[in-house]
């Protein structure tokens, strides 16, 4: 037992989840006398003394929502403390930070089937430990005076639990209950969990408000209302994510113990898993993976329960805009694709989609609801960096914020070339700069002129750092492994769609090695060309046709694609006519898709080719296409076109060629980073880009690899969507 007073310094994720009542009744139970309080760095703790088991009880036993990162005491003068007190929060600097959204806790969930509770099918229910934080906050110090429950005041039973430091709600911001809170309703009226339920159980369509925008819903075990759904929206195949619990969940599908964990993570994410029991085709025509979610929302399940089945719950927005939030907006423009409506009067304050994942191997698609506004803690070495804000790439666009040793990424914007992204991705920019307060000396953005985000860091009117996309590629996959500054150099493999390269050609199928301040190359796809440009990425027969040819396999290109108007693209090829040069990996696996006739016409959403070839390869141990490197670097694919002209003449099965191609790409890649390894050159490998979201490949490469330390995304997306944090710690590095 130690004794004097004492300061203690709590650092994380510590305001906004319950902790300064939980540090209350833990003083309680040590029969400590002092204070907690928020302030700019986290929770401030003063006590009496220091009694065993207390400093360790702060981590281990800290809120569910709650990640202390780091716990420090140090012995002060000693104060006459009379019991143990919260004080308020308030003053500069105070409750800076806010957690991200949580799906229902296990409590919760209780108290709406308690039927003489007084929340009994509340749709609103929260509690300290779970609820709405981000989409309803309005600004920051995070106080319901900030966030869109403002609107409605606290009866007498919701302030009393409000007020309780033993109460399960004390501090709730969003804290409500029948009397006080948000209501649902359905338009058209009736009971509007059993009249929606009756709906969606007729084979219609109904457009439901969640907490980060409007959803999209129909019955997912009926193949007529999913067809009806991809009619209406003009979407002919791209995967529907579902919701269920997690027993319908295990009705269809083989769910592991780690995707469970995920799937009931507070974040509560679509989790892609394999298996599709019985369900239709119609879900995601192609695809070896559903995207399942859990019911994060009271509202959500209690619908399920009336259900009983599974439902599709895709994004309600117009093509390629964002998602819907407004009740009129919604009325205005989901109602071609809605026959009703499930509404609410709670206002969504930010737009956020729901994070796409995987469990095995654990990866991030699309990082937004329940992951923002995470922050990582940068590298060491970085701790002198400057306050920097990354504007990302084009398609797959979020923004990355560094301040005080954190960095902040953006949840996932979208595609800038729609106007409505665009003015989300200015609206973003405004906001989080407000939010975190923000004042950045200098941004960084995409080599690429031509991106709309580059053209914004330009009209800043600061220093402008351009980083090279696979650069920041690989920068990303190093600050989120925490690769120290100085940790020396890496071997990177950067697999990805297209970037512009340092020589003014297209990158994408890379082997760099570099840290955060620069790079070299060392390998790279033999270039070929993207004939037709932009057209390349919808039309795969385009990039098969380059690569055929370029292989000496011109005849067999003809053969596959008869159809396709060959001679008029081997003449603008021939001509140089829009046909630039590209060493592209996205690009080959839309090649060899085309080859095994996938969607070689056109592909209707990004990467669908290329998730198809991956659900295609069957593992059976069946060898890998051969690619050859010369002493340049150039990785030559033209083997492996031989080969695969062979395989298609002896009728190999798809499943075979499928998978010898994905083990030819990993093996060739892989052998160049071992070899910078094996010389010295580098200290690890990193594996980033687009092509790393296909969990084939990235296990073949995790294999190739084995006995090297290897580098690679686990809660940050490959691809485009964590451009920003990389753009950020290479200027951040520059400055240092
Ligand atoms: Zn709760
Ligand atoms: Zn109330
Ligand atoms: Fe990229």
């Amino acid at each position: 037992m130690k004794t004097g007073a004492w300061e203690i310094r709590v650092r994380g994720q510590v305001q906004g989840v319950g902790f300064r009542p939980f540090v209350w009744q833990l003083a309680e139970r040590f029969g400590l006398n002092g204070s907690v309080r928020n302030d700019a760095m986290g929770v401030l703790i003063h006590c009496d003394r220091l009694p065993d088991g207390f400093l360790a009880a702060l981590s281990a036993e800290a809120p569910p929502l709650a990640r202390v990162d780091e716990v420090m005491a140090n012995a002060i003068e000693a104060a006459g403390y009379d019991g143990f007190s919260i004080v308020a929060s308030g003053g500069k600097g105070a409750q800076t930070r806010v957690t991200p959204d949580a799906a229902t806790c296990l409590e919760c969930l209780a108290e709406i089937e308690e039927r003489n509770g007084r929340r009994y099918g509340y749709a609103f229910t929260n509690c300290t430990h779970c609820g709405p934080r981000f989409t309803i906050l309005k600004a920051l110090p995070y106080d319901r005076s900030q966030t869109t429950m403002a609107a409605f005041g606290m009866c007498a039973a919701c302030a009393r639990e409000y007020g309780d430091p033993r109460d399960r709600r004390f501090h709730a911001q969003p804290i409500a209950c029948p009397d006080c809170g948000p209501k649902i309703w359905a338009e058209p009226g009736g009971d509007p969990i059993r009249v929606t339920a009756e709906r969606l159980l007729a084979g219609e369509i109904v457009a439901i408000k969640g907490l980060g925008g409007f959803h999209l819903a129909c019955d997912a075990t009926n193949s007529a209302a999913i067809a009806l759904l991809r009619e209406r929206k003009r979407r002919p195949s791209k995967p529907f994510a579902l919701m269920g619990t997690l027993p319908m969940i295990a009705d269809y599908a083989d769910v592991s113990e780690s995707e469970r964990d995920l799937l009931a993570d507070p974040a509560a994410p679509i989790v892609l898993i394999g298996g599709r029991g019985g369900l239709p085709e119609g879900l995601a025509p192609g695809q070896s993976t559903l995207g399942w979610m859990l019911p994060y929302t009271p509202l959500h399940r209690m619908l399920l329960r009336e259900v009983a089945r599974p439902l599709v719950m895709t994004s309600g927005n117009l093509s390629g805009e964002p998602q819907v939030i407004e009740n009129q907006e919604a009325r205005d423009k989901l109602s071609q694709f809605a026959d009703a409506f499930l509404m609410h009067d709670r206002e969504i304050a930010r737009r956020l989609d729901d994070s796409v994942e995987r469990a095995e191997p654990q990866m991030v698609l699309r990082r937004a609801r329940g992951r923002v506004p995470g922050t990582i803690p940068l590298p060491d070495g970085f701790g002198a960096a400057p306050q920097v804000v990354a504007y990302g790439a084009h398609v797959k666009s979020a923004i990355c914020l560094i301040k005080d040793g954190q960095a902040l990424l953006s949840h996932h914007l979208g595609d800038l070339d729609d106007a409505l992204t665009w003015e989300e991705f200015v609206r973003a920019d405004a906001d989080y700069a407000e939010l975190f307060a923000h004042r950045p000396v200098m941004v960084a953005c995409d080599q690429h002129p031509d991106y709309r985000s580059s053209r914004h860091a330009a009209a800043k009117g600061l220093p402008v750092v351009e980083v090279q996309h696979h650069h920041a590629h690989l920068a990303a996959c190093l600050g989120e492994n925490r690769w120290p500054l100085d940790g020396g150099q890496v071997a990177g493999i950067v697999l990805d769609g297209v970037g512009l390269g340092t020589d003014r050609t297209v990158w994408g199928g890379e082997v760099l090695l570099g840290d955060y301040r620069g790079f070299e190359r060392c390998a790279w796809l033999r270039p070929t060309p993207l004939i037709g440009g932009d057209l390349t990425q919808k039309q795969p027969w385009r990039n098969a046709l380059a690569h055929l040819d370029q292989a000496g396999l011109p005849d067999l290109a003809e053969r596959l694609f008869a159809d396709q108007t060959i001679a008029v693209a081997r003449m603008a090829r021939d001509r140089r006519l829009n046909s630039p040069l590209s060493s592209s990996a996205g690009r080959l696996f839309d090649a060899m898709a085309a080859v095994l006739g996938i969607c070689p016409e056109r592909q209707s959403y990004e990467g669908e080719a290329a998730m198809a070839l991956e659900a295609m390869a069957v593992d059976i141990s069946s060898g890998a296409y051969p690619l050859t490197t010369s002493a340049e670097g150039v990785i030559d694919p033209a083997a492996l076109w031989h080969s695969v002209a062979r395989d298609l003449a002896t009728g190999v099965a798809p499943a075979t060629m499928a998978y010898r191609f994905h083990a030819g790409l990993a093996r060739a890649f892989a052998g160049q980073a071992r070899a910078l390894v094996d010389r010295g050159a580098a200290q690890a490998v990193a594996l980033t880009g687009g092509c790393l979201q296909n969990a084939l490949l990235l296990r073949l490469l995790l294999s190739e690899l084995e006995g090297y330390p290897v580098l690679h995304h686990q809660r940050m997306p490959a691809n485009d969507g964590s451009i920003a944090l990389g753009q950020a710690l290479v200027a951040a590095a520059q400055s240092i």
